[in-house]
């Protein structure tokens, strides 16, 4: 029996070993540093049909029709002037099988879950060395205990330590220049869009997206704002709790965004975006990086999730079929799908009148456009 040891019981380590205990010759444990998985409640996720179709192969399509939502378009608007630009039909990537779904973190995390036996799980284990000798593997934890295995998967998130050790240098993410503040309202606090849809407002250096994340009414919201963050305050982790530096990002986004919004929403939460700047694929026997710990995109083509999807699905297939690393069509769907991220982290910021307007008039055009769509969004979304 091969022992996988799954670093991290964030959404790639837990869909991960939903996989793998489909083949009772692997011996699966997960080892999370905190005591229980992340289940707060309020936060939204996007998948799109190239993850849901994998997640389907685990029973995903069972969830509570209540507690998913499938938008059929993204709807731009203007913050400027108040206006919608255009609408882009996602709807047409999706299938009987697999649609493009909006829904709580929560739902998914609780999902992935509840289908592992609680024995799969052991929390309160911290990484802090891996030491690789002959064929074995060994782990050691913050309280010294340490294990050994044959398979090591690293799902340990963006600022992974577990990808440090094994490089044996630091490896750190990269502020990406933006603050993101997050938040739930509810449907009736937010006038003037068409609820059914994702909707994706573009101001001067900020965007702010909202959605539905279930049937009842819920909307998640989501503001990235441009902003320069000294070394002390990116550092100062208590600095995106204090009630001051929120009150001062809600001050900033509010010059453009509706004041009636900002009042109601609720349950906010601040956070730098931090990005990866390179792949980094392990050279040490037997072990792998899947999710933001092997690369986190920036967050304005949401497909964070669902390329952790893909990339664990990708790792479940290599290790039945006894291949070590990614092959390069991997590699260059990553760097592919971070290139896109960031040209529309670009375009949906645009500050200058005149350039935001240009970017208007063409984006009403390239919605309409299907060989155009096919290639900026199919290529992502008909993996
Ligand atoms: C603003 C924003 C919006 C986003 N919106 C979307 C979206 O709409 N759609 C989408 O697809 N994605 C989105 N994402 C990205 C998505 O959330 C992530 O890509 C995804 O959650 C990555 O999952 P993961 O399991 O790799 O990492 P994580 O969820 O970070 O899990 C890592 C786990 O490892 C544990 N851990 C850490 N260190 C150690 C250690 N030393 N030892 C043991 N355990 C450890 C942690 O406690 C955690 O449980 C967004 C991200 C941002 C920043």
């Amino acid at each position: 029996m091969k022992k996988i040891a799954i670093i991290g019981g964030g959404i790639s380590g837990l869909y991960l070993a939903n996989l793998l205990r489909k083949n009772s010759s692997y011996e699966i444990t997960i080892y999370e540093k905190n005591n229980s998985v992340n289940l707060e409640k309020g936060y939204g996720i996007q998948l799109s049909v190239n993850s849901i179709k994998l997640l389907n192969e685990i029973g995903f399509q069972n969830i509570n029709l209540e507690d998913k939502f499938h938008p059929n378009k993204v709807d731009f608007y203007s913050l400027k002037n108040k206006k919608k630009i255009c609408d882009l039909n996602i709807s047409v990537f999706n299938n009987i099988e697999a649609k493009y779904t909006t829904l709580q973190r929560f739902t998914l995390i609780n999902f992935l879950k509840n289908k592992l036996p609680d024995n799969f799980i052991n929390y309160n284990k911290k990484v802090t060395k891996i030491d690789y000798e002959d064929d074995n593997i060994e782990v050691t934890f913050e309280n010294s205990a340490s294990i050994e295995c044959d398979y090591l998967v690293i799902s340990d998130g963006t600022f992974s330590k577990s990808k440090s050790l094994i490089a044996k240098k630091e490896i750190k993410p990269k502020y990406f220049k933006s603050i993101a503040l997050r938040a739930t309202i509810d449907r009736n606090s937010i006038k003037g869009i068409d609820p059914n849809n994702i909707s994706l407002s573009l101001g001067s250096n900020l965007h702010s997206v909202s959605y539905p994340i279930d049937k009842k009414g819920q909307f998640n919201f989501v503001s990235i704002l441009r902003k320069k963050l000294s070394i002390n305050e990116l550092f100062d982790y208590s600095l995106f709790d204090r009630s001051d530096f929120i009150s001062s990002i809600l001050s900033e986004i509010s010059k453009q965004i509706d004041p009636d919004i900002i009042k109601n929403l609720k349950d906010i939460r601040c956070f730098p975006v931090f990005v990866s700047s390179e792949i980094h694929q392990p050279i040490n026997k037997n072990t792998f990086l899947i999710g933001d710990a092997f690369f986190a995109f920036p967050p304005t083509f949401a497909q964070g999730a669902s390329q952790s999807i893909e990339v664990v699905h990708e790792l479940y297939k290599n290790l039945e079929n006894e291949d070590n690393q990614f092959n390069v069509e991997r590699i260059e769907r990553t760097k592919m799908i971070d290139r896109k991220s960031k040209f529309n982290y670009f375009v949906f910021h645009l500050s200058n009148p005149l350039l935001a307007w240009i970017r208007n008039t063409v984006m009403k055009y390239l919605v309409k456009n299907n060989k155009f769509i096919n290639s900026y969004l199919g290529k992502i979304y008909k993996n």
